[in-house]
C-alpha cells in the first residue's frame, strides 16, 4: 500500500479523550477514532492488525478441533428468560442492550452467546456419539459497559472470540479445557504478549471453575494476586490467602466502654489501644434477589480486613434458595436514604454488634424482617476481642462467641486477600500484586445452560442426561490495544511483529530523487512478492516527518532509500531496537524474510 493513496492521517498532539498510553497512540497514530463513547471506527491499519490477532486464533482453536460458526447478534429475549440470566444481563448489571422489534418482540444485542449455542446444541445434538463438539466465532459483541474507557480496552461495542464446547462428561469437559489454556497461552505467546494465566471468579456467566489471561501492565483494570515460585496466581476477586496472625488480646475481662467518636476502626483501636486484629468489624450490606426480595445483612470480620464484595456476591447467590430466589440482582452499602427506608430506629454506625437486633427492621413489603449474619473465617477464632455495643459511642471489650455472642451458623471465606499475605500453599511465599487487563477468559460451565434450556442427549445407556458444556472468550480488540499497551516507546507504537499491520516500510526521503523513487518502488514490489507486507512512504512530505510518522505507526522494519544507494545499499533500521544497518539491495528481500521469520516463527 503506499501512504500518498491511503487515509493517512496523524496527530503530533495527544487527544484529550485519551489517558493511558495505547489509546494515545492507536488515536495519533491513525488506527481508529471515536465515535461515540466506547465506540470506534476501526480504520485501515488497525482492521490489519485484528485480522492478523484472529487469523492466530482461528490457526490455535482449529489445531484443537473447534469449528468455526457465526451466530446471529440479534437475540431474542425468550432464550435469556428461560436460562433465567434476562433480569441480570438487563437488571442487575444490566450491560445488554435492548431492543423491541416491529411485531412488540423484545430482542437483545448479543453480549454473549451461551443461550444461543445451546438452542443449537438442543437442536442437533442428540446422542453421545456426537460429543465432544467445540464450536466458535469470532463476531462484534455488545456490552453496555457502566464505564466504557480506555478506548479498546473498555469498548460497548468489541470483537471477542466465543467457543462453546459440548461433553458426555466432565472428563471430556477438562480435557478440552485444559486444550484450551494450551490454546490461549499459544495465542497470547504468539502475539508478543507478556501475560498470567491466574484463577478467576465465574460471576454471571456461572459455573464451576476458570481460568483468565491476564496481560501484565499498569493500565490493568484488573489486580492479580501470585507467589514468586509461581505456584499461586488469582484475581483479587476469587484470590485466598493466610491473614496475618492475631496478636494475643489485652482485654481479658468482658465490659463495655465509653469510646467517644470512634465510628471507625483506626479511631477506635487508638482510643482502646488494641490492634485491629483484635477487633470484630460488623458491616451492614443490603442484597435485593431476583424475585425482589430484599435482605439486609452483617457481616462480622476481623477488624483489619476487608469484605470481598465478589465473594459476599457469590455466597449471597448460594443462599438466593433460602428466599425462593435464584439470583442477586443488587448488593449494597445502604445509604441514610435505603436505611430511611426500613431502619425502626437510627442505626448506631460505627458501633454496630454482631447481635445487632431484628427490631431495627421495620416492617416492610419485600423485606425480610431478620438479619441474615455472616461471620468471615478471620473473625471466628477470635478470643476477647472488642466490638460495637448496638450503641453510639460505645464499644465492648473482652467478648467471646458463645457467652456474648452467637457465634453466626455461616462461617464463610468473605476477606480480600491482599499482597503481604502468607500464600496458602507455602506459608514461606509472600502474596505479591500485579496490574492486569483480562484478556482471556476459559470457563467450566457444566450442566447450567443445558438444564435451564433442555439441552439433553441420549448417553451409552440409553438415558437422556444434560450436556457438560464449556466456554471460551478471547477479546480480540482488546487484545490488540492490549499488546500496545505492552509496547512502546517515547516516539510511538512497537508492534510485536506478529501482529503488525505490515512488516516493513520502505520511505523515500525525497521523491523528487528519481534514483530513490526507482529504487523504492522495485524494494516495494519485491518485498509484497515475497510476502513481506510492505508500506511505501511516496507522500510529498519532508523526510523527517515521514521517519516520525514510520515510527508512530510503528511499523517493526523501517527502508530508506536515501545516500548509501550511491554504494548500492539502502539503511534498513530496527523499530524496536533503533539498530540500523546497511545492506545491499539484491540483499533486502532475503534479509528482511529471515528477521520475519525468527520473529513470528
Ligand atoms: P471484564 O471483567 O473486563 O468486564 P468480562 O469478564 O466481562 O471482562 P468475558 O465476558 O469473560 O469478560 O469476555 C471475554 C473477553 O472479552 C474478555 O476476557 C475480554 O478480553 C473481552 N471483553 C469483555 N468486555 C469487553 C469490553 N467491554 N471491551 C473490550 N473487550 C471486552
Ligand atoms: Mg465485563
Amino acid at each position: 500500500m503506499r501512504l500518498s493513496q491511503m487515509l493517512f492521517v496523524t496527530l503530533r498532539e495527544d487527544p484529550a479523550e485519551a489517558e493511558i498510553p495505547s489509546h494515545k497512540l492507536l488515536l495519533r497514530a491513525g488506527y481508529m477514532r471515536r465515535i461515540s463513547s466506547g465506540l470506534y471506527a476501526y480504520l485501515p491499519l488497525l482492521l490489519r492488525v485484528l485480522d492478523k490477532i484472529s487469523n492466530v486464533v482461528r490457526e490455535e482453536m482449529n489445531a484443537t478441533g473447534a469449528q468455526e460458526c457465526l451466530l446471529p447478534q440479534l437475540q431474542p429475549a425468550s432464550l435469556w428468560q428461560e436460562s433465567g440470566r434476562w433480569d441480570t444481563y438487563t437488571k442487575a448489571e444490566g450491560i445488554m442492550f435492548v431492543l423491541d422489534d416491529r411485531r412488540g418482540q423484545e430482542l437483545a444485542l448479543g453480549p454473549t452467546h451461551e443461550e444461543v449455542i445451546t438452542a443449537v446444541a438442543k437442536d442437533m445434538i442428540r446422542s453421545y456419539r456426537q460429543l465432544p463438539v467445540h464450536l466458535y466465532q469470532i463476531q462484534t459483541k455488545f456490552r453496555d459497559e457502566i464505564r466504557p474507557r480506555f478506548g479498546l480496552l473498555r469498548g460497548r461495542e468489541f470483537i471477542m472470540k466465543d467457543g462453546y464446547s459440548f461433553h458426555a462428561d466432565a472428563d471430556s469437559l477438562k480435557q478440552t479445557y485444559d486444550d484450551m489454556y494450551q490454546a490461549y497461552s499459544n495465542i497470547l505467546r504468539r502475539c508478543g504478549l507478556t501475560f498470567r494465566a491466574v484463577e478467576a471468579d465465574s460471576g454471571a456467566i456461572g459455573g464451576s471453575g476458570s481460568t483468565e489471561f491476564m496481560v501484565l501492565a499498569e493500565a490493568g483494570e484488573d489486580e492479580v494476586l501470585y507467589t514468586e515460585d509461581g505456584q499461586y496466581a488469582a484475581n483479587v476477586e476469587k484470590a485466598v490467602s493466610v491473614p496475618p496472625d492475631s496478636v494475643p488480646s489485652p482485654f481479658d475481662t468482658y465490659e463495655k466502654k465509653e469510646t467517644p467518636n470512634t465510628a471507625t476502626i483506626a479511631a477506635m483501636t487508638d482510643f482502646l489501644d488494641c490492634s485491629p486484629t483484635q477487633v470484630v468489624k460488623d458491616v451492614l450490606y443490603q442484597v435485593g434477589y431476583d424475585n425482589g426480595w430484599q435482605v439486609l445483612v452483617i457481616v462480622s470480620i476481623r477488624g483489619d480486613q476487608d469484605v470481598n464484595e465478589t465473594k459476599l456476591q457469590n455466597a449471597l447467590t448460594n443462599l438466593a434458595g433460602d428466599y425462593d430466589a435464584s439470583a442477586v440482582l443488587s448488593l449494597v452499602v445502604p445509604d441514610e436514604e435505603a436505611q430511611s427506608k426500613w431502619a425502626t430506629k437510627p442505626l448506631p454506625l460505627g458501633y454496630i454488634a454482631p447481635d445487632l437486633s431484628d427490631d431495627y427492621i421495620g416492617k416492610v413489603e419485600d423485606l425480610e424482617p431478620k438479619f441474615l449474619r455472616l461471620v468471615d473465617q478471620t473473625a471466628v477464632g477470635l478470643k476477647n476481642f472488642a466490638t460495637g455495643s448496638n450503641e453510639s459511642g460505645f464499644h465492648v471489650v473482652g467478648a467471646n462467641w458463645g457467652p456474648e455472642f452467637e457465634l453466626p451458623k455461616r462461617q464463610l471465606d468473605l476477606r480480600t486477600a491482599v499482597a503481604g499475605d502468607r500464600a496458602q500453599h507455602d506459608p514461606s511465599q509472600i502474596i505479591q500484586t500485579a496490574r492486569g487487563i483480562e484478556i482471556g477468559h476459559i470457563f467450566q460451565l457444566g450442566s447450567k445452560y443445558s438444564k435451564a434450556l433442555g439441552a439433553t442427549y441420549t448417553n451409552e445407556d440409553g438415558k437422556d442426561v444434560p450436556l457438560e458444556m464449556g466456554c471460551y472468550g478471547v477479546g480480540v480488540s482488546r487484545l490488540a490495544q492490549a499488546a500496545v499497551e505492552q509496547s512502546y516507546d517515547e516516539n510511538g507504537i512497537v508492534w510485536p511483529v506478529a501482529i503488525a499491520p505490515y512488516h516493513a516500510i520502505v520511505v523515500v526521503p525525497n521523491i523528487n530523487a528519481e534514483d530513490q523513487m526507482a529504487a523504492a518502488e522495485k524494494l516495494y514490489d519485491e518485498l509484497n512478492a515475497a510476502g513481506v507486507e510492505t508500506l511505501l512512504d511516496d507522500r510529498k512530505e519532508r523526510a523527517g516527518s515521514k521517519f516520525k510518522d514510520a515510527e508512530l505507526v510503528g511499523i517493526p522494519f523501517r527502508v530508506v532509500t536515501g545516500r548509501s544507494l550511491k554504494a548500492g545499499k539502502v539503511e534498513v533500521v530496527k523499530r524496536a531496537s533503533g539498530e540500523a544497518e546497511e545492506i545491499s539491495l539484491d540483499q533486502v528481500v532475503s534479509t528482511l524474510k529471515d528477521w520475519i521469520a525468527a520473529e513470528v516463527g
